[in-house]
Order: structure tokens, then C-alpha cells, then sequence
């Protein structure tokens, strides 16, 4: 079936063709959307385009780094602050589809689509980030894990905007990696980890893990990261944070591995993400 298809060039011109055109859909990238109508999952009468749109397509890097939801992945990847401040993310969208996907592809999508093995939530969730909505009543602003409710499911009102992705700097001397296992190229993942670590001397103060493709959202590993608090990184601490990672997810067997598979994958990817950061300081 045809659809419309508008490029509004203002935030209020888009915010009320939303209002207007009732079950329209906004587009960035496509490469979600246009894969599911061509699908059928999505018949929408009208597609607004969100390319037009100054405010969604920069990066400001002030004290906090302000990543407009619109910019292409491949140009968040370059960025030289959003490179230097957060490896994880630079990571994870290195691995994301290919570079003609990361060309037009966009953070604001990947959220908005919600999927459990989207690959920047992972690094984002572990930076503690949040996102800048908007609507006709006003902008709000939504941390990451308030923002992911289930697959397909986001915290976005009708016609909401997804604005920015707003990150802060983490401490100097702060170690990030992102890890994630596909079956084959330009796959979603089968199970992916974030992790970061702060340090006193040897000692890792602050903890953070996050895992993806293992439970209905991307979500952080706590009590992983509570055992792994205030150790000195040794293989045995990384061998006690794979069996306890294990146990706070909740995997499915679908097309691309079994629940046990993934469970396991999920262990060795967090026993290897603690190895990696505890090698950088050595
Ligand atoms: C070949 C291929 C390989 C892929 N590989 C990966 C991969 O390895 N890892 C991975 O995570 N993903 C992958 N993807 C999925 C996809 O590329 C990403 O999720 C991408 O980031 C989506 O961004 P987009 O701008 O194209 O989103 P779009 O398709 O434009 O939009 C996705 C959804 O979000 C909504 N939306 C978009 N922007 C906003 C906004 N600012 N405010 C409100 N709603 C918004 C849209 O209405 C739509 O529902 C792949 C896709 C393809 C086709």
C-alpha cells in the first residue's frame, strides 16, 4: 500500500504532522522501519522523516557530550570526543551492521526500536545515559534504563521525539570495552557485554556490566557488579563474575542460538571483558 511522505524542516512542523496523521510513523535511517513494512509488520499511512531536522542531527560536546538522535552512526564512530570519552559505544557501533547501514543508520533508531540485542544500549546503559524527549506539551528527559520497557516497547508518547542521546564524561582513568558474539556479519548479536571500571591503584572502586540479546531489554548486571566491587580483577574474581552473570539473565532460543548457548556466550563474554580491562592497567 502507498504511504505519504513528509520532510519537515522544523521540531513543531513535525510534532504536528504526528498529531495530524494519525498511525504515521517517524523514519531517521529507515533500516528498521523499512525492513518491517516491507515485512507487513508496519503499514503506516505516512512516513515524517526526521532528516530535515537541525536540532536531531548534531553533536555538541560541552561538559556533558550531547549526541543529536538523527546523526548518522558513522559519524558518531569519528567523533574524536565521543571516541576519546567513550570507547564502549564507539565499540559496539563499529560492529553494527556495515558501513553503508552505519552511513544512514542512527542511535535515535536503534533506541526507538527497542530491540533486546540493539547494539548501543549495552555501552550506553553502562555510561549511565539518558535521552531527550519531546513533545507538543514540552521536553523531558528519560535515562536509558527507564527508557527501554520491552521489545519494541520504549517510554516514547504518541508522536514523541527522541531529541538526543545526553552522555556524561565518566572519571578520569576510566576503562570501557564492548564485546559481542553474531553468527555471521551484519547479524544481530547473539549476546553481547559492556563493561567499565573506575580504579584506586589496583583496586576497582566502581563497576558497571551490561548485557544484550539475553532478556527482554538490555539490562545491567548488579549483583555481578556488586561481587566484582572493590576486587583487585584476578582470574579468579573474573571466573565468579562469568557463574553469576549467568544467573541474572534470562535468554530465549530463537533463530540465531539456544537460551543455554547464550547463557554461557554471556559468561565468557563478561570473564573477558574483566580480563581486558584488568590488563589495561596492569
Ligand atoms: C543489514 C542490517 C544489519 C543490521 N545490523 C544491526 C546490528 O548489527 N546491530 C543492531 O543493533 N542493529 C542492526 N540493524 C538494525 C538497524 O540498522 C539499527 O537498529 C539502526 O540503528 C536503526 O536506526 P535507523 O535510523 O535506521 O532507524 P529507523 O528505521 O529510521 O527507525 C526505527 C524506529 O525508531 C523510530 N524512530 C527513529 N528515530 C526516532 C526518533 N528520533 N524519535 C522517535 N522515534 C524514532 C521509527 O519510527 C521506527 O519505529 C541492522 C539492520 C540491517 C538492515
Amino acid at each position: 500500500m502507498g504511504y505519504g511522505y513528509h520532510r519537515p524542516s522544523t521540531l513543531e512542523e513535525a510534532l504536528r504532522l504526528a498529531g495530524d496523521i494519525s498511525g504515521s510513523r517517524y523514519v531517521a535511517g529507515g533500516t528498521d522501519l523499512f525492513v518491517q513494512m516491507k515485512k507487513g509488520s508496519h503499514d503506516p499511512p505516512a512516513l515524517i522523516s526526521l532528516r530535515g531536522l537541525n536540532e536531531l542531527g548534531r553533536i555538541e560536546t560541552g561538559r556533558r557530550v550531547r549526541i543529536g538522535s538523527a546523526v548518522p552512526l558513522s559519524e558518531v564512530q569519528t567523533h574524536p570526543a565521543v571516541a576519546n570519552r567513550f570507547p564502549a559505544l564507539v565499540g559496539s557501533i563499529a560492529t553494527l551492521g556495515s558501513r553503508q547501514i552505519r552511513n544512514v543508520a542512527t542511535m535515535g533508531g536503534n533506541l526507538c526500536n527497542a530491540s533486546p540485542a540493539a547494539d548501543t544500549a549495552p555501552p550506553l546503559l553502562i555510561y549511565g545515559a539518558s535521552v531527550e524527549l519531546r513533545d507538543a506539551g514540552g521536553v523531558r528527559e528519560v535515562s536509558v534504563v527507564d527508557f527501554l520497557h520491552g521489545p519494541g516497547q520504549t517510554a516514547l508518547r504518541p508522536g514523541e521525539i527522541l531529541i538526543a542521546i545526553l552522555l556524561d564524561p565518566p572519571a578520569e582513568g576510566t576503562r570501557s570495552v564492548f564485546l559481542r558474539k553474531g553468527r555471521v556479519a551484519m547479524d544481530l548479536p547473539i549476546a553481547s557485554v559492556a563493561a567499565l571500571v573506575e580504579w584506586d591503584g589496583a583496586v576497582c572502586t566502581s563497576v558497571r556490566l551490561a548485557a544484550g540479546a539475553v532478556a527482554p531489554v538490555p539490562l545491567r548486571l548488579e549483583r555481578t557488579e556488586e561481587m566484582v566491587e572493590g576486587t583487585t580483577l584476578g582470574s579468579e574474581i573474573g571466573r565468579q563474575a562469568r557463574e553469576l552473570a549467568e544467573s541474572e539473565i534470562s535468554p530465549i532460543t530463537d533463530l540465531r542460538s539456544t537460551e543455554d548457548y547464550r547463557r554461557h556466550l554471556t559468561g565468557v563474554l563478561v570473564e573477558r571483558a574483566i580480563a581486558h580491562l584488568a590488563s589495561e592497567v596492569a
